[in-house]
């Protein structure tokens, strides 16, 4: 089957295209025949089942900011006012919880609500497309994308449980891959219980409890996914342990969250008109390596050491750990987490050489090459990869910070 536009991962990137594509078809609107691909469940990452949360955390963005925030009148009043179907109050007035939530003073959700919001979306917008007579608009795979290849200007999604590879024009990447564990792979084995990875922190809650009073713990990592573990471990053990946060930054930065840095998100007009310096400083200090406002307190509790980790090993002294740091000495910790290493261009790695021709290993260069539509500019015409990221003229609008 000729699919137009293929999507990587089910998560909010992916099932916002879906909403906005039943949409535009029921409105007469062309739109491209998408097939999504997810390994694990719809909103795997916010669910609480497959890592990076507990799903009992709350929400950091307000959950107006939906999937079809901001609702822009580029596409015409009738697509901005339609959309409010898939809206996060849509959701609560179906589920017969919109006055609960409005009495109750409007509280963030849960990260295991979102994921149910999100998943409710992917639902609804395949069963709005079938009632408005595109019941082929949208197909999900539940597989695993192995391999991306080139047949002349179509790329062939190969993956996991699919008896043949799926042809498509466009291709959507979402998520931000897997943590790559290369540098804590010998501990892991070596000191099995002591290790975490910010993936794997929230699904092995009885080795969490197993963390002893007075025990170091270096979370290793500077984003939102060593923030909220910091957060939990400052909550979990107040004080009674010694709670590290280890990364190159000169200190933990906070997310800004003024009017004019929050206005970019909902409406990039004038993004253009920054430098390329200044979006850089401008994501640096709104979206990457920052901690957000609502771990902010916790991880102050947290001491910091500005360290740059070159490997990380079992400590031949006793059953702890050592982090070995460029210029400095050794750091030793009873447990770690390692909550870095996340590869931007993770899918390069699964892409056959025709398709890595096209995307430089250098997260930079590729930053810069994405234009207004989040494509990635240089691809043949009709071959399209779009990466929803913001780069150099990438838009901001409706992007989930991460
Ligand atoms: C603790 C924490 C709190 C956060 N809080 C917020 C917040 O309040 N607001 C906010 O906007 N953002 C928040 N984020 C960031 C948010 O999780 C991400 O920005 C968002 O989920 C990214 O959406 P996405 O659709 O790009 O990718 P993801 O949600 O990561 O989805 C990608 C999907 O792709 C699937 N997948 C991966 N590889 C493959 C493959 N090879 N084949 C098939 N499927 C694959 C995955 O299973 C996954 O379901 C938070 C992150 C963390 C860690």
């Amino acid at each position: 089957m000729t699919h137009h536009l293929a999507i990587i991962g089910a998560g909010p990137k992916g099932i916002a295209i879906c909403a906005r594509a039943a949409l535009l078809a029921s409105i007469g609107k062309a739109v491209p025949q998408i097939a999504v691909f997810e390994k694990q469940q719809a909103a795997a990452q916010w669910n609480g089942s497959c890592g990076y949360t507990d799903g009992q955390q709350r929400l950091g963005t307000s959950p107006e900011k939906d999937v079809g925030y901001p609702y822009p009148q580029n596409w015409g009043p009738t697509v901005a006012r339609r959309m409010q179907r898939f809206s996060w109050q849509a959701f609560n007035v179906q589920k017969g919880a919109y006055t609960d939530w409005i009495d109750r003073g409007r509280p963030q959700p849960l990260h295991r609500e979102w994921a149910e919001y999100l998943t409710w979306v992917l639902d609804e917008a395949r069963e709005f497309a079938r009632h408005v007579g595109h019941g082929n608009l949208i197909t999900v795979y539940d597989s695993e994308v192995t391999e991306i290849g080139l047949a002349g200007s179509m790329w062939t999604i190969t993956s996991s449980n699919t008896s043949h590879s799926q042809v498509a024009n466009g291709l959507v990447v979402t998520g931000h891959g897997e943590v790559d564990v290369t540098p804590i792979k010998q501990v892991m084995s070596s000191r099995p219980g002591r290790v975490f990875t910010g993936k794997d922190f929230w699904s092995r809650p009885e080795d969490v409890s197993r963390i002893a009073q007075g025990s170091t713990v270096a979370v290793i990592g500077s984003g939102e996914t060593a923030a909220a573990i910091v957060a939990k471990l400052v909550e979990r053990f107040d004080r009674t342990c010694r709670i590290r946060v280890v990364n190159r930054q000169r200190t933990i930065f906070s997310r800004n969250e003024t009017y004019h840095e929050n206005r970019f998100y909902s409406d990039p007009t004038d993004w253009e008109l920054m430098s390329v310096e200044e979006r850089d400083q401008f994501l640096k200090r709104t979206d990457k390596s920052v901690v957000s406002q609502q771990y902010a307190e916790a991880v102050s509790y947290a001491e910091h050491l500005r360290l740059q980790v070159v490997s990380v090993e079992a400590d031949p002294k006793g059953p702890g750990i050592l982090l070995k740091a460029s210029g400095a000495s050794d750091v030793s910790a009873d447990y770690i987490v390692w909550a870095a290493g996340f590869d931007p261009l993770w899918f390069r790695g699964r892409m056959t050489p025709a398709g890595r021709a096209y995307v430089s290993a250098d997260p930079q260069v590729v930053r810069r090459k994405i234009e207004y539509d989040l494509g990635v500019a240089g691809l043949p015409d009709n071959l399209k990869l779009h990466l929803p990221i913001p780069g150099r003229g990438g838009r901001l609008a409706g992007l989930a910070r991460s």
